[in-house]
């Protein structure tokens, strides 16, 4: 099957797409045949008035017929300026042709009948023609030099191919016309270490190289498609296609630009053979604007990137927005810890019998639009991009300081916890990060926890209990987070230097609707009290799940039955109230 190219004509397709959508200063046709069909009507209403010696009477007021040939003159004359103004060389034509019919007639007027009256006629025609050679003239020069200011903006420089701003201006016509196209992002892989290697310009040859492949492809018949490729910035390209029927016909398309590049490709003496990601996505089906059309299909070519699974070429698909998500809340973690907008939160916990025992530290973030990014999303991208240790050390240094102040200002004997994960605590200058944390807030060291969850302790035993070990040391307590949830063996527990064991939300949530639960929570605690721990119970919010801890004979409660996560200001309220004596 050849191309179908109705919609673009035939010949160079990038040429013919490039001038399409740039700037043109044409105005509609219609009003062209407007222009036409007015300078008729006065060229006629002219010759028909001007040698006349009649007089009409308008309104009592007797007027020579032949002063209307003036204004039907001025008439004619404005049609012809607009016609060569806004309609280019057809303009410049239509007008020569009228100008240039009317000088026989004046000519045979004037030549044959004697009748002078015409010669103004005569010169003004004359001077007219000369005028719109004039404005023609000119005309031609600016348009030689749009064509320039277009070339430049819409073509990049290095490759010559049409840049971004050609891409996106062609992507917005074809959502306007709501025509069916696909966008494909096309990256070349390891063109990093072709730069690095062997240096910027063997890199810019590879790109002029890959970009005349890939346009030689576009401007042929190779593919059934309507195709159009740019170059967006270093060696990512971009691939509009057209005229598919089916997503067979897409993928067919792309296989031939992955093939072309893939033939040797030589510079500076050096045989390289190249390979490319090529991510994709369809309008209307995956997303209805540009803006959302681009990162669907970056978010193609990504996924194709960093999964490095050998396949090379990708739909889009909504899934593909989650690995966007996390990509974008790492930006925005990074950029909280840049401008040290993380804040904490403080999660009250009490004893059985109500008394504040002190609180929880809670990492916040919230988004640029002031929504909030839950901890549940953030904590688990930070451990994954080795930023969780910053988190961590955030919550930590700037809880410690209220909690500091806090303490000094009312004297409450209260404790503070906070979460580490287990990568931070592995890391080397952990403790003098604590130790550091300690001095400047002022808190003792044993009003502090340590919270860290026992699946990452057990898989990490060794060199974990060895920190926890220095940890306890220096005077600060040990809580086991989400406990019950790991794979907790009593040995292990045995060799435990922790203080407090943290029973999951889980089984808090089914104590009172399953009594395998409620048996389970029940040794938990027996088990936690013969190892000389304290047990506190997490996410308790209804009063029938506090009953049963009060009998199994639970220590501590933290959930929000009593007391949900707090600003800094709300914990010292519940502080200076808890502190008041209770009035009988
Ligand atoms: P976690 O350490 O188990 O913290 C307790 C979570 O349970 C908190 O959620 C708290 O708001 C929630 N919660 C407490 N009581 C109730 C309740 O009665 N009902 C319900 N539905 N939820 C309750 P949050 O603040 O969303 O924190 C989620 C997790 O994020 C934390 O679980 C912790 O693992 C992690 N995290 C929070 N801050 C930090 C931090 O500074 N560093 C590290 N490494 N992890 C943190
Ligand atoms: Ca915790
Ligand atoms: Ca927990």
């Amino acid at each position: 099957m050849k191309k179908n190219r109705s919609s673009a004509g035939n010949g160079n397709n990038t040429e013919k797409i490039l001038k399409r959508i740039s700037f043109s200063r044409k105005a509609p046709l219609s009003m062209y045949f407007v222009l036409v069909v007015l300078y008729v009507i006065a060229s006629v209403v002219v010759s028909k008035t001007a040698g006349s010696h009649e007089t009409i009477t308008v309104f009592g007021s007797k007027l020579n017929v032949y002063a209307f040939a003036g204004i039907f003159s001025a008439i004619s004359n404005i049609c012809i300026m607009f016609m060569v103004v806004y309609f280019g060389k057809l303009g410049f034509i239509t007008a020569l042709i009228g100008l240039v019919l009317q000088l026989p007639m004046m000519l045979y007027g004037i030549i044959a009948k004697g009748n002078i009256s015409s010669l103004p006629g005569l010169f003004t025609g004359l001077f007219t023609i000369s005028a719109i050679i004039v404005i023609h003239i000119n005309n031609l020069r600016i348009d030689r030099f749009q064509a320039r200011m277009r070339d430049q903006a819409v073509t990049d420089r290095l490759t010559g191919l049409p840049n971004r701003f050609a891409c996106s201006e062609l992507v917005n016509d074809l959502i306007k016309r709501q025509e069916k196209f696909a966008i494909v992002s096309m990256d070349i892989n390891n063109f990093k270490s072709i730069n690095d290697t062997m240096g910027r310009n063997a890199g810019n040859e590879v790109l002029i190289e890959v970009a005349s492949r890939w346009k030689a492809i576009a401007d042929s018949d190779d593919t059934t498609t309507l195709d159009f490729v740019t170059r967006q910035s270093g060696d990512e390209f971009s691939l509009i296609i057209r005229n598919f029927s089916s997503e067979q016909d897409i993928l067919k398309t792309i296989k031939h630009y992955q093939l072309t590049l893939e033939k040797k490709v030589t510079v500076e003496n050096c045989d390289l053979y190249l390979t490319a990601c090529f991510g994709y996505t369809v309008f209307p089906q995956d997303a209805d604007n540009s803006d959302n059309l681009f990162s669907c299909a970056d978010a193609a070519v990504h996924e194709l990137k960093s999964n490095n699974t050998g396949n090379r070429i990708l739909r889009f698909t909504t899934d593909l927005l989650k690995s966007e998500r996390s990509i974008e809340i790492e930006r925005k973690i990074k950029a909280a810890l840049v401008n040290d907008s993380l804040y904490f939160n403080l999660q009250p916990q009490f004893d059985i019998n109500h008394n504040l025992r002190g609180f929880e530290a809670l990492a916040r973030m919230k988004d640029t639009d002031g929504s909030m990014i839950s901890p549940g999303e953030f904590i688990p991208i930070a451990e994954k991009a080795g930023l969780i240790d910053k988190v961590d050390i955030s919550v930590f240094r700037n809880s410690a300081k209220f909690f500091g102040e806090l303490v000094r200002k009312t004297g409450a004997d209260i404790t503070l916890s906070v979460n580490v994960s287990v990568r931070h605590l592995m890391k080397n200058d952990f403790l003098d990060e604590i130790r550091n944390v300690i001095e400047t807030s002022g808190v003792p060291a044993d009003k502090l926890e340590i919270e860290i969850t026992e699946s990452i302790m057990i898989d990490s035993a060794e060199k974990a209990l060895q920190c926890i070990n220095d940890l306890k040391n220096m005077g600060l307590k040990i809580a086991i987070d989400d406990f019950g949830t790991g794979y907790s063996s009593l040995s292990y527990l045995i060799n435990f230097p922790a203080d407090m064991l943290k029973v999951d939300k889980s089984f808090i949530d089914k104590m009172n609707t399953s009594e395998s639960s409620k048996q389970y929570v029940a040794a938990i605690i027996s088990i936690g009290h013969i190892m000389n721990f304290s047990v506190i119970s997490e996410g308790v919010e209804e009063a029938e799940q506090l009953d049963t801890l009060r009998e199994i004979g639970c220590d501590y409660i933290q959930g929000f039955i009593w007391g949900r996560p707090l600003s800094p200001e709300a914990a010292e309220d519940l502080v200076i109230n808890s502190m008041q004596p209770v009035k009988n």
